[in-house]
């Protein structure tokens, strides 16, 4: 059993409650805060069904959404990004377990010299001044740049501790294996045609820069 530091039990509208086989196993980040509560709020006035079931916060704190059985949408996808690999819409949504670890994400330096989450304006990425600087940098070579962006929130310790007990219980739990493959950094057809496994958002996306390939990350993934 996984201990569930708070289960905040969505109302049946937040989420589709239809049991489905489950194949996969999705990472995101929620690009926000340290409120928890500020991530649920938003989610439950939404008139849409996303969510995911999990969200693990900095502290390592493990959030339940709704039960994993059932699912909700939040990878977001449409035909067009089925064809770009040459295979037919599948719904997704449906098999794949959402995870979110409580996050910044992609970070600009702005001229004070601190790190910012980024905020897009005119097609121009620029720092969100509105948000507090973020401390705990991740960097990537600048010839290595992630999805465009050279800084990232580190996953902490705790969190990605966290993260691994969960996705050995849903792994045993949904009978999903993972060989780890490091295809799932980039958009692979192994995810978009419903391969089981652990993937990141941006396995499924070229827009999208969650999960970050965080080496920690790499590394817990590879001891699955
Ligand atoms: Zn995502």
């Amino acid at each position: 059993m996984i201990e569930i530091y708070k289960d905040w039990n969505f109302p049946d509208t937040q989420y589709v409650r239809e049991r489905t086989e489950k194949q996969q196993i999705v990472l995101h980040h929620t690009v926000s805060g340290d409120s928890v509560n500020g991530d649920m709020s938003w989610w439950l006035h939404t008139k849409e069904r996303v969510a995911t079931s999990y969200v693990i916060s900095r502290e390592g704190h493990l959030h339940k959404c709704f039960d994993d059985e059932y699912w909700a949408y939040h990878l977001g996808l449409s035909a067009p990004h089925f064809a770009k690999v040459g295979i037919s819409y599948r719904p997704l949504d449906r098999y794949a377990i959402g995870i979110e670890l409580d996050s910044w994400g992609a970070l600009v330096q702005h001229t004070d010299g601190k790190f910012y989450p980024v905020t897009t304006q005119n097609g121009k990425v620029v720092p969100n001044l509105k948000c507090k600087a973020v401390e705990n940098i991740y960097e990537y070579c600048s010839n290595q740049k992630y999805r465009g962006f050279q800084y990232f929130e580190r996953y902490t310790t705790a969190q990605l501790a966290t993260l691994g007990e969960l996705l050995h219980h849903l792994m045993e739990k949904h009978h999903i294996a993972a060989r780890y493959k490091s295809d799932i950094w980039n958009v692979t057809p192994r995810a978009l045609a419903g391969w089981e496994g652990v993937f990141a958002h941006a396995s499924y996306r070229q827009d999208k820069s969650d999960v970050h390939p965080q080496v920690e990350l790499i590394n817990l993934l590879k001891a699955l």
